[in-house]
């Protein structure tokens, strides 16, 4: 559901990133709406497989490249959505130069091809701008609790750093810039071995592997199905007026790491048993989005329970990996 005035007719909408998890749905859900896409991705962390139903799509074009080069389209483009960075810790920490550069450099370029071709700019930046947060639930206006030298800095604070250029380009008339704060994310397509805690916990269970939980399993996290996420970052580019401040999206719904564990176990037909692991540096305790702004201005809530947003995961890891165990039926 949105509110605002909606944008109606088709527009050519360019997905950075859109070979990866996230940019793979909002290609899929443009594609549907009836806007041409060009997907810019390099493939650092996407995958082919993710985009290869689209590619005999008519609406869709895919350009290989690397955002942190400079960026030239041929056609008018209307939107942007600056989806490209990789968003898991082992991947973006395998070359922290380069998240970093991403982040800035990357999304630097992107906001000139958007004033440009005067396109309206979605800039996807996370809940780790909130660092550990001290404040519970994250409201936008907390500024948060981030290391600037930590193992974790090159994407929280690349990603503090893109919000900081998206609203210098929007208070300097330059750019019609957004910015969604995204919470953890979940759903078909994610990387088996990217270290996130749904997609982990589905795979250990499937290849019937001890679950691993780092730290006590008490920290909390919220889980928002990604097609609920894809709803809200089209709503929030599509809204008139521009809302001019951040907002979260994510669910609500806050979960133990303990929790999610055991609801994946009573879903997997798995003996796996739960072993503990030492709590990564920086690893925050508590996330949960306030979504009041989202609700307010988007008229966005997110919809799929986590259990059934689960049970689809699980389908997908179970069709896509090489072991092929099924869910036990509800
Ligand atoms: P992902 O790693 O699956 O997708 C990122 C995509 O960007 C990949 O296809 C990758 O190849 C591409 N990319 C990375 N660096 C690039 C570069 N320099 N040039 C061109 N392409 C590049 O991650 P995702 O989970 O789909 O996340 C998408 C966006 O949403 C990211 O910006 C991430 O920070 C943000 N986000 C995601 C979550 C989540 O839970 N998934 C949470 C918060 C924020």
């Amino acid at each position: 559901m949105q509110k605002g005035n909606l944008r109606e007719k088709a527009k050519t909408v360019l997905v950075a990133g859109g070979a990866g998890f996230v940019g793979s749905h909002l290609c899929d859900a443009l594609l549907a709406r009836g806007h041409p896409v060009i997907c810019v991705d390099s493939f650092i962390s996407g995958s082919r497989d993710n985009v290869r139903p689209l590619t005999n799509h008519p609406g869709f074009r895919l350009i290989e490249q690397d955002v942190c080069e400079f960026l030239e389209i041929d056609e008018p483009v209307d939107q942007i959505y600056n989806l490209a960075c990789a968003a898991s810790p082992p991947r973006y920490q395998a070359d922290p130069v380069h998240t970093m550069m991403t982040c800035v450099a990357g999304t630097g370029n992107l906001l000139a091809l958007a004033e440009q071709h005067k396109a309206s700019f979605l800039q996807a930046s996370t809940s780790e701008v909130y660092g550990d947060p001290v404040e519970h639930p994250q409201r936008e206006d907390y500024r948060g609790n981030v290391s600037c030298t930590g193992p974790r800095a090159c994407y929280d604070e690349g990603k503090r750093a893109a919000e900081a250029l998206c609203f210098d380009m929007l208070r300097a008339g330059r750019v019609d810039a957004r910015v969604a704060r995204i919470f953890n994310t979940y759903g078909p397509r994610m990387q088996a071995n990217d270290g996130r805690i749904v997609s982990n916990l589905i795979v250990q269970a499937l290849s019937g592997k001890p679950l691993t939980i780092y730290g006590s399993g008490m920290q909390t996290r919220s889980f928002c199905y990604v097609s609920d996420l894809v709803g809200g970052l089209m709503a929030l580019m599509d809204v008139e007026p521009n809302p001019r401040m951040p907002v979260n999206l994510g669910n609500p719904g806050e979960f133990t790491v303990n929790e999610v564990a055991e609801m994946i176990r009573s879903m997997v037909p798995t003996r796996s048993a739960i072993i503990y692991k030492p709590l990564p540096k920086d690893d925050p305790q508590r996330r949960r989005p306030d979504i009041s702004r989202a609700t307010e201005l988007l008229d966005w809530q997110p919809t799929v329970p986590l259990v059934e947003g689960l049970g689809n995961t699980i389908d997908w890891f179970a069709n896509n990996l090489s072991d092929r165990p099924q869910r036990r039926a509800a």
